[in-house]
């Protein structure tokens, strides 16, 4: 049984989206060490997805009932929807236009997160209204990787899309949302990357 909620939480959600937090899951992407995975596995998705307020700790709790082929299945694909945004994001940022193969493996992902849903009509308001629903597939193993191809589509195809910004530590480039007012913020976490950059400076005059 998971206790998610009354554990501290597991992932740095600075990025302000749940789609930049994911791209940011693989750590230290453009460090000097190794890329360091913070999906390690199914649960690790779950408290992701859990976290990221995507899912509730009920819908946490059925889903770690799930079988292990298709809980690992399903960590295959998020991180595979992780590197073909990674990839269309850091191209945007860049200047380039994303590559054709992260296009067409995130055009597969929406497809999917599309696919899996059902139309209901709504009564809470007047009159009924249609809407989508995850219905049956709700308790699926691949529910927190369509929740997240949905909400990285919504996000690719709106205006808030120009307010990705990239950590400025090159060693970091971890992704965010720029919500600040005069759009100047440049770490992805203040505590983390502004200090260590502050620190470098300082220590850069005081050798010089
Ligand atoms: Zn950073």
């Amino acid at each position: 049984m998971m206790a998610a909620t009354h554990r501290p939480p597991l992932f740095n959600l600075c990025g302000g989206h749940a789609a930049l937090d994911l791209v940011n899951s693989l750590d230290n992407r453009y460090g000097a060490r190794q890329p360091l995975e913070r999906l390690t596995d199914y649960a690790a998705l779950l408290r992701f997805a859990l976290e990221s307020g995507l899912v509730d700790a009920r819908r946490a709790r059925q889903l770690a009932q799930v079988t292990t082929a298709a809980a690992e299945r399903a960590v295959r694909s998020a991180r595979e929807l992780r590197e073909a945004l990674a990839a269309a994001l850091y191209a945007r940022l860049d200047g380039r236009s994303p590559p054709p193969a992260a296009l067409r493996t995130l055009e597969g992902h929406l497809h999917r997160a599309a696919r899996h849903r059902e139309l209901r009509w709504a009564r809470g308001v007047p009159g009924g209204a249609l809407s989508w629903d995850r219905g049956r597939y709700e308790a699926r193993a691949e529910l927190p990787v369509w929740l997240l191809a949905q909400s990285a589509g919504e996000l690719l195809m709106s205006e808030t899309v120009e307010r990705v910004r990239a950590c400025d530590a090159d060693t970091c480039r971890w992704l965010f949302l720029d919500t600040s007012r005069n759009h100047t913020r440049r770490w992805c976490d203040m505590k983390v990357c502004g200090n260590r950059m502050k620190a470098r400076r300082f220590q850069a005059r005081h050798e010089a």
